[in-house]
């Protein structure tokens, strides 16, 4: 193994199992971004607001999405934070950290909850698709199964599930095609109820300054976005995961031996 495969290795094993919670810097995080004057405000919300008109330019906002990749725990902690903030948020939970009643108090606090799908992801690793023609052909039957779990989840939730969020897979990288080409034909979208996917350039045209927390040691890509707060940039948009804040070292360990068990299945 080379010398920056193992430091990668250990910045891993760091993360997930002993890096201390950073739940702390994440309060002190959002305070200053309120102190610096700006709305945070969830998907759903900006998105309103744009559609409408009413996104005033002289009024700086933060859009704020978590993604529920692993942890519900965290993602929990992290909505308390923001409970006594008083700061509205969006929160997307895949099929295996969805929690019903979690998912209801957040959108009764005024804050947005719903889905981040990967039909096309899982397709592909169950049928051992390798290439985008091979995924193309079954697009039908990932559809399928994208609208069937929508109506599930719309029935068992009661939320509108009408913005969305796509999960990024490792089979989406290799084969470099995306959850969200799910969503790509109007008609189809029309049929399933959603109005807006997150990645839409619709909706990215009217950020200014996009963010994403990452893995221990760099924590932001590209930068901490306080760093567009403190240059107060009009419209920030921030996507974090609860993983990176907390380490739950039970969930971490299943889900990377769950993902090497995958990857392993995936290239037979
Ligand atoms: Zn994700």
């Amino acid at each position: 193994m080379g010398r920056t495969k193992l430091i990668n290795l250990w910045y891993r094993i760091y993360a997930d199992f002993l890096m201390p919670s950073r739940l702390l810097i994440y309060s002190r995080f959002l305070e200053e971004v309120l102190r610096r004057g700006y709305a945070i405000c969830s998907v759903a919300r900006f998105w309103e607001k744009i559609e409408k008109g009413q996104a005033h330019p002289r009024e700086k906002y933060f859009v704020l999405r978590h993604d529920v990749d692993t942890d519900t725990a965290t993602a929990k902690a992290m909505w308390q934070i923001e409970q006594a903030l008083g700061v509205r948020s969006s929160y997307y939970f895949r099929l295996t950290t969805l929690d019903i009643s979690f998912m209801r108090d957040i959108a009764l606090s005024g804050g947005e909850a719903s889905y981040h799908y990967e039909e096309l992801a899982t397709v592909a690793k169950q049928n051992h698709l390798k290439s985008r023609d091979q995924v193309f052909r079954e697009m039908p039957t990932i559809r399928k199964l994208f609208h069937e779990n929508l109506k599930i989840l719309r029935e068992k939730s009661g939320l509108p599930l009408n913005i969305v969020a796509s999960h990024g897979d490792f089979v989406n990288r290799k084969l470099k095609m995306y959850n969200w080409e799910i969503l790509k034909d109007g008609d189809f979208r029309k049929t399933v109820g959603v109005d807006l996917e997150v990645y839409d350039d619709v909706f990215v045209r009217n950020i200014s300054r996009r963010h994403s927390d990452n893995l221990y040691p760099s924590f932001w890509k590209p930068e901490n976005p306080l760093q567009a707060v403190r240059a107060e940039a009009p419209r920030v948009y921030v996507l974090v995961h609860p993983r990176h804040w907390r380490t739950n070292p039970k969930v971490n360990f299943v889900d990377n031996v769950h993902r090497v068990f995958e990857g392993v299945r995936y290239s037979l």
